[in-house]
């Protein structure tokens, strides 16, 4: 098959799409692998039968044939754009209209669609990139863009905190807005490690791109108000130079697809020209099944008593499981601000991750290898090669016995360098 440039680049390996084959493959292995990979989030039971509840609620009172039986506009469901404007007007006071909202099929949908609206090739013939000021960042941005080469990306400073943590921080002094900068754009807390950027940081870069006229990305995919997944008290940012991008995924339903984005009306229309071309509307159905939790507001009490509470004591138990079984091994853990995730790492390790990765696949743990979130950064620097990415929300037994087994690798390939 010939392949136009647009048909080789999104075929070709990626990070994305060897995470979500990894997912699939140890889906259909019944089981057998220790899932510390992808980004799903847990099954809390409370959450779950809540979205049961409101699945009954809108069979029974006949919304459910509107819902099947329509396309929404591009924009998305009216009466759900409508309900989140008045909960985000109502909890920050923010001047946020249904016009300032468009849904996507998923926040995924929503970046593949804001980079490219933003960087590449201008009708001044000029290429224009997105900034990372801070990597490590989500591994799903990296292959998002359609011309190559779309991202440019800062190191970090790295803070170390006793006994075993560290924290990411800006290095303002890397930042550069170069004029061919298009976006700044920065996930709070960050996946994969689950930093909260600061408020001064925030500050400061909301500054920066609106001193160098250019908007500023947040995305909210674990932060406030929904879902919550947040272990440190840190608010949103929104004015018509932020772009404000909220999932549902990480509420408990990834499968809906559903994702908001929340900007200036340019953006908003952009959004929803994109959606019609690609898919004619948005799905309509995370917005039917979450229109009255937003409309009333108690997917803020959800997220405040039962997401943050839940994601928190995981962590804590995970952290106290890393602990244990990584005592002894020289490692560091990024301090668990929010989000699922931890991050590793292994100063020193004598192997990449890549190869870690590997040796821990045949030992049937999956996680994601620390490289994969270094998007637009270039130049060597060993930090990325020393670090993973694992998720701690499913099963307990299986995070526990999966930290054990990645202690007991990590030994192992700082035994035999030792021996060589
Ligand atoms: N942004 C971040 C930081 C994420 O972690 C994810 C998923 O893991 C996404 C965006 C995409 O989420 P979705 O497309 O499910 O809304």
């Amino acid at each position: 098959m010939k392949l136009s440039n647009f048909g080789a680049k999104f075929t070709q390996e990626s990070g994305i799409l060897r995470l979500m084959d990894d997912l699939g493959e140890a889906l259909s292995a019944g089981g057998k692998m220790l899932m510390l990979g992808g980004g799903n989030p847990a099954r809390i039971p409370e959450m779950e039968s809540k979205f049961r509840e409101h699945m009954l609620r809108l069979v029974e009172r006949g919304d459910f044939d509107d819902l099947v039986s329509g396309y929404d506009a591009p924009q998305g469901h009216r009466r759900f754009l409508e309900a989140l404007a008045e909960l985000l007007h109502r909890r920050f006071r923010w001047e946020v209209k249904p016009s300032n909202i468009a849904l996507t099929n998923g926040s995924q949908t929503s970046f593949f669609y804001l980079f490219n609206l933003l960087a590449g090739t201008g009708s001044d013939g000029r290429r224009r990139k997105i900034l990372f000021p801070l990597t490590p960042e989500y591994i799903g941005y990296a292959d998002a863009g359609i011309e190559p080469d779309l991202f440019t990306a800062s190191r970090p400073e790295i803070e170390l905190i006793d006994p075993d943590l560290f924290k990411y921080r800006v290095d303002f002094n890397r930042v550069a807005v170069m004029d061919d900068v298009a976006a700044i754009c920065v996930s709070r807390p960050t996946n994969p490690t689950s930093n909260v950027l600061t408020g001064e940081e925030l500050e400061r870069l909301r500054a920066l791109a609106a001193g160098n006229g250019i908007p500023l990305i947040i995305d909210n995919a674990y932060g406030t108000p929904f879902p919550n997944i947040l272990f440190t008290d840190a608010e949103p940012l929104w004015d018509e130079n932020v772009i404000l991008t909220m999932s549902l995924s990480k509420l408990g339903l990834p499968g809906v697809r559903t994702g908001i984005v929340i900007g200036s009306e340019e953006i908003v229309k952009a959004i929803a020209s994109l959606n019609a071309v690609v898919s004619l509307a948005p799905s309509s159905f995370g917005a039917y099944l979450t229109l009255d939790l937003v409309r009333t507001g108690e997917v803020l009490e959800l997220s405040r008593h039962v997401i943050r509470p839940y994601y928190e004591r995981r962590s804590r138990q995970a952290l106290s499981w890393v602990r244990e079984h990584l005592s002894g091994i020289e490692y560091r853990i990024h301090k668990p601000e929010g989000t699922f995730f931890f991050w590793l790492w292994f100063p020193g390790l004598p192997i990449t991750s890549a190869e870690l990765y590997q040796r821990l696949k045949a030992r049937g743990v999956l996680i994601v290898p620390g490289h994969y979130f270094f998007p637009g950064l270039t130049g060597s620097w060993r930090h990325r090669d020393e670090c993973l990415r694992l998720n701690y929300s499913q099963d307990e037994a299986v995070v526990e016995k999966g930290i054990a087994i990645i202690a007991d690798e990590v030994k192992n390939a700082t035994r035999g360098a030792r021996l060589v």
